[in-house]
């Protein structure tokens, strides 16, 4: 998705070989105008998927996960990291080790929201280690739900996330794949791809 790869260029900072910062618009602020491109771009790619719900994670998956259900027409359902005194209900629950937190944490969706009758697009802001991804499928196959698709904003190809979910079986689409951050410097798949053709 070229709108999305020209917003990393400019704005991406990289803090380290294997972390980019991207507050601007995706992480802390956001852009509007971008996250509906994104949701579009979404939509288009799972469109002959089935889909009835999408499942992310708080808090930075909202709101890409939000404009893809606008567009699919289908509730979004994102998994707290926090105990919440109104979540009270039958939950579902996974542990999550953060890529950038370096933290374990608890994560929870209530079970409620889902069922086996649900075709599930998972969504979510990074793809490092799969960690986060491994965590929502857990929860959505634990209601007998079926993950029908994982939709990523911005995969960092060279760590394992992405190499371990297609060899697991499950359609997976990221809408920018970085091969690198060497240097200081993003170079994404798409560019090699284009220089390789
Ligand atoms: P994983 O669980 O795949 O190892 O890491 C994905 C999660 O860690 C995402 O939900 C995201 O919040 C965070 N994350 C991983 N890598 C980066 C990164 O380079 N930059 C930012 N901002 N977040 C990241």
């Amino acid at each position: 998705m070229k709108l999305l790869r020209k917003k990393i260029e400019d704005e991406g900072i990289v803090l380290s070989d294997g972390v980019l910062k991207v507050d601007s618009f995706l992480n802390h602020q956001i852009d509007p105008a971008l996250m509906k491109e994104i949701g579009l771009e979404f939509a288009n790619r799972f469109k002959d998927a089935g889909i009835t719900k999408i499942v992310t994670i708080e808090s930075s998956g909202i709101a890409p996960a939000v404009m893809t259900g606008l567009e699919l027409g289908v509730k979004v359902i994102f998994a707290r990291k926090r105990k919440s005194l109104t979540l009270t209900d039958q939950l579902l629950v996974s542990s999550v080790y953060s890529f950038t937190k370096q933290e374990e944490n608890t994560i929870a969706v209530s079970s409620q929201f889902l069922n086996e009758t649900d075709r599930v697009l998972i969504i979510d802001d990074f793809l490092a280690n799969g960690e986060a991804a491994k965590g929502l499928i857990e929860i959505v196959e634990k209601s007998g739900a079926y993950v029908a698709g994982i939709g990523i904003v911005i995969e960092k190809s060279f760590q394992k996330g992405a190499e371990y979910l297609k060899e697991s079986g499950y359609k997976l689409e990221s809408l920018a794949r970085i091969h690198s951050l060497k240097e200081g410097k993003v170079t994404f798949v798409e560019e090699l791809e284009v220089v390789k053709a």
